[in-house]
């Protein structure tokens, strides 16, 4: 997007690309259909140390803007309907080839060069230099000073320029490009970059729980997932690993390790009145017997192993109240600790990342002239739904205008 940008205002654009193709992760995302953005783009859908950062971009090139050029591009997309209605994410219809190939398109005919295979060895400014090892380590080495542009040595040749724009990406999914590249080109540069985290990732859990989620693989329900500052009503997934879905994703994103997490599996409910009205009307029946009519019928056969196997076949009527109180905390707040994340292996994005106060939020440049970040590596991070997507196409736009 920033190449596009650029290059139709009359710069000219070289694009150095290390992997055998261009925008892999588009290829993959959405399950080959590519959530591209969404229609309720909101700054409050952002991760970062600074929630305004995100906003100019945001407005300067929107999710209209980008819907746009998909349909001057005849690419056919839809809305992905949820339980609760229409969630905004809009996917291709056909296929997530048809916006790289629509990217492709604008980079020709703007007169974007791409190199792919290219492999950046060194990297020489006035205000810093950086090498790769034979290793693959970096280091500092003595470079020639370039006056105030930027002196590339790739496997592919030299090349100078007056501006760099690092589109780098973040850690996540190396097999798709995910590299420490931008981060550790930034820090040469003496610009701050805050922790970074998988996002967007599934937990993974242990023991007794690891147990329960592997029986249950494959079973989806609606929850309420929250921990203690922050909820999304989604769908959990159980894996053999742990827990994934939209929900488990979302929240992956806010969680910190040792923290719990809580399902509430019957979101709709009231449960305490709702056990107690069981209790009232349907005095010989077993809990079992009503929530399978409301959750799936392993997960309900899990709980009660867990939580009542003593009153598993006693008839509601028999059961104490306090122990009514007891199974509804459990449904409504279902206690667990996740081990962990499965890591940038598998997560859709890396948090945190180059830090927003050393750049422009108008341009992404930073202070060093001519040097811009945008997407992925900069501690901007969206929610599951299409909004990283939107975040490069707007961060790449207003770093195109001004490069
Ligand atoms: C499996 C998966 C599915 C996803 N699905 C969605 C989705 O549906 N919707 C959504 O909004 N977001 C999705 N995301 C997140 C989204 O893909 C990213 O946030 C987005 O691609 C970031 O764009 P970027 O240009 O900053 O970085 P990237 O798309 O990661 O591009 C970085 C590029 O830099 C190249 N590169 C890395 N190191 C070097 C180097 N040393 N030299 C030269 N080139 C280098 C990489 O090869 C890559 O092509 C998904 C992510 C994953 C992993």
């Amino acid at each position: 997007m920033c190449a596009i940008t650029a290059a139709a205002r009359g710069r000219k654009v070289l694009v150095l690309e290390r992997a055998n193709k261009v925008g892999k992760k588009i290829l993959m995302s959405g399950g080959g259909r590519c959530n591209f953005t969404n229609l309720h783009i909101t700054p409050d859908r952002f991760i970062s140390a600074n929630p305004h950062f995100c906003k100019s971009a945001l407005s300067r090139f929107t999710q209209w803007d980008f819907i746009d050029r998909v349909e001057k591009h005849g690419v056919e997309y839809f809305e992905k309907e949820t339980v609760n209605g229409l969630s905004g994410q809009l996917f291709c219809r056909e296929s997530s080839k048809l916006i790289v190939a629509m990217l492709m398109d604008e980079c020709l005919k703007a007169g974007v060069e791409i190199r792919l295979n290219c492999e950046i060895v060194n990297l020489v400014h006035r205000e810093g230099c950086w090498s790769i090892g034979a290793g693959g380590e970096t280091s500092t080495q003595p470079g020639r000073a370039t006056g105030d542009g930027f002196r590339l040595t790739t496997n592919q040749g030299v090349f100078t320029s007056a501006a760099l724009v690092v589109a780098a990406g973040g850690l996540s999914v190396p097999s798709l490009g995910g590299s420490a590249i931008g981060y550790e080109l930034a820090e040469r540069f003496g610009l701050r970059t805050l922790p970074t985290r998988a996002g967007l990732v599934p937990f993974t859990l242990t023991d007794t729980m690891k147990d329960v989620c592997g029986r249950l693989s494959g079973i989806s329900t609606e929850v309420q997932l929250a921990t203690s500052s922050q909820g999304f009503r989604e769908d959990l997934l159980f894996t053999h690993r742990g827990l994934s879905g939209p929900a488990a994703l979302q929240l992956s994103s806010y969680w910190s390790p040792g923290e719990h997490i809580h399902a509430n599996l019957l979101p709709d409910q009231q449960v305490p009145e709702l056990l107690l009205e069981w209790k009232q009307q349907n005095p010989k029946t077993l809990l079992r017997t009503q929530l399978d009519r409301l959750l799936p019928r392993k997960l309900v056969r899990e709980l009660e192993n867990l939580y009542w196997p003593d009153l598993a076949e006693t008839s509601l009527a028999e059961w104490p109240n306090a122990r009514l109180e007891s199974a509804s905390r459990q449904l409504q707040a279902w206690p667990i600790k996740p081990a962990g994340t499965e890591g940038y292996r598998t997560a859709e994005v890396t948090l945190g990342g180059i830090d927003t106060r050393e750049l422009s939020s108008k341009t992404m440049e930073s202070a060093i002239s001519g040097l811009f970040f945008i997407g992925e590596i900069l501690d901007v991070t969206g929610h599951l739904g299409g909004f990283n997507f939107q975040w490069a196409w707007s961060s790449g736009f207003v770093a195109g205008q001004s490069v």
